[in-house]
């Protein structure tokens, strides 16, 4: 990255595993980012302790229940404290802020990367499920204010590495790799008594609980589907699924001659979160280097629909349009956190979703900003009734 270039980020969300990883980040080069303002949901211990070592301009917490505490632990510095969702909506638009880490959980995503996006600030993208739910609005925001996103999820930023440099009309597919979770190979009988703490081992990854419980379901692998066609322009129909328990080739891009492209390394966010902060230069980094020959195999396989039912679901959302894609990721939202509250099994997570989709007064046609709001809202509402 040229030295003259210094970027003051703003982490919504430090927090969490992308929001921790991104300080590491932030700390190892002091010369290239700052952390301008950070923000945290319940986690205001952790959110303090940042503070304090980053010292940023602005700190919020999410839930109002613990502004006095960041306050008070704040006292003799002259961080500004501010607390709610709003002013996590409010603060993208700060002059100081250069990129907006967006590393929120689920559909809480969408408003301050909206906000943001209208402000003109650049996307470091971790949230899928902006895209997921609004992406139409959200990539005709960017178009229209010039604002690059940069996908953070290391498939997506796999394919961004391939394409660069490429015109969009050389593409014939994308290809992106999953790994297959925990439960690769086993069989619907077999997922039945799942407990959660099998779910939450991921065999590659080391990540929050969300995505960890939607890498076990493939929905994960649904949700960057969508995320893919979006950040791209991509017709679903020419983006696959394969999967690769290694997790060493991120993704690939075939083009129109037959030649593919893949972006390969060790699996580890920090790469793909340095190239969406330094994007579109390259910084040095320490981390281990994959050798080919200590991991001579590299193997593929067709990911299982009948088991794994969630991406199924995500193309057939995806394909549907209008809100479907917002119902059916509000009905997972609310069916995995019920799961990780011991209240459905494994094998419910799939069949919530399918109930929220087949039911039609759900669906709003032709949605502007506020109808995926009500999509979003009124599928929580039918989820949890399903599950009761
Ligand atoms: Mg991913």
């Amino acid at each position: 990255m040229p030295d003259v270039l210094k970027k003051n980020i703003a982490i919504l969300g430090s927090t969490g595993s992308i929001g921790t990883q991104t300080l590491e980040l932030i700390k190892a080069y002091p010369e290239n980012f700052s952390a301008e303002v950070i923000t945290a949901n319940d986690n205001y211990e952790l959110l303090v302790k940042q503070a304090l070592e980053f010292k940023p301009n602005s700190v919020i917490i999410g839930n109002e229940n613990y502004y006095n505490q960041v306050k008070e632990a704040l006292k003799n510095t002259d961080i500004k404290v501010f607390a709610g969702y709003k002013s996590i909506v409010d603060i993208v638009e700060s002059s100081e802020i250069d990129m907006v880490v967006s590393a929120l959980v689920g559909f809480s995503g969408l408003e301050p990367t909206l906000n943001a996006i209208r402000h003109q600030k650049p996307i470091a993208l971790a949230n899928k499920e902006t895209l997921v739910v609004a992406g139409e609005i959200v990539m005709k925001e960017a178009e229209k204010n010039m604002v690059p996103i940069i996908p953070i999820d290391s498939e997506h930023s796999a394919i961004l590495q391939c394409i660069v440099g490429e015109n969009h009309n050389s593409i014939d597919r994308i290809i992106l790799t999953a790994s297959g979770g925990p439960f690769r190979g086993k069989t619907l009988k077999d997922l039945e008594n799942i407990t959660v703490s099998d779910a939450l081992i991921h065999p590659n990854w080391n990540m929050g609980k969300k995505i960890t419980i939607d890498s076990a379901t493939l929905m994960n692998k649904g949700l960057e589907v969508i995320e893919a066609k979006w950040i791209f322009n991509i017709d679903v129909d020419n983006i696959d699924v394969v999967i690769h328990p290694q997790s060493i080739i991120h993704s690939m891009v075939q083009f129109k001659d037959s030649s593919i492209k893949a972006q390969l390394g060790i699996p580890s966010m920090k790469i793909p979160i340095l190239y969406a902060l330094s994007f579109p230069y390259r910084i040095k980094v320490d981390l281990p280097k994959f050798s080919f020959l200590e991991n001579p195999k590299l193997t593929f396989e067709k990911p299982d629909l009948d088991t794994f039912r969630c991406l199924g679901l995500a193309y057939e959302a995806i394909r549907t349009g209008h809100t479907m894609p917002c119902i059916m990721n509000a009905a997972n939202e609310i069916a995995v956190n019920a799961f990780l509250n011991n209240k459905i099994r494994f094998v419910d997570i799939p069949k919530v979703i399918e109930k929220c989709m087949n039911n039609n007064d759900l669906l709003i046609k032709n949605p502007q900003q506020e109808d995926f709001f009500a999509a979003n809202k009124n599928t929580r509402i039918f989820a949890e009734k399903i599950i009761k």
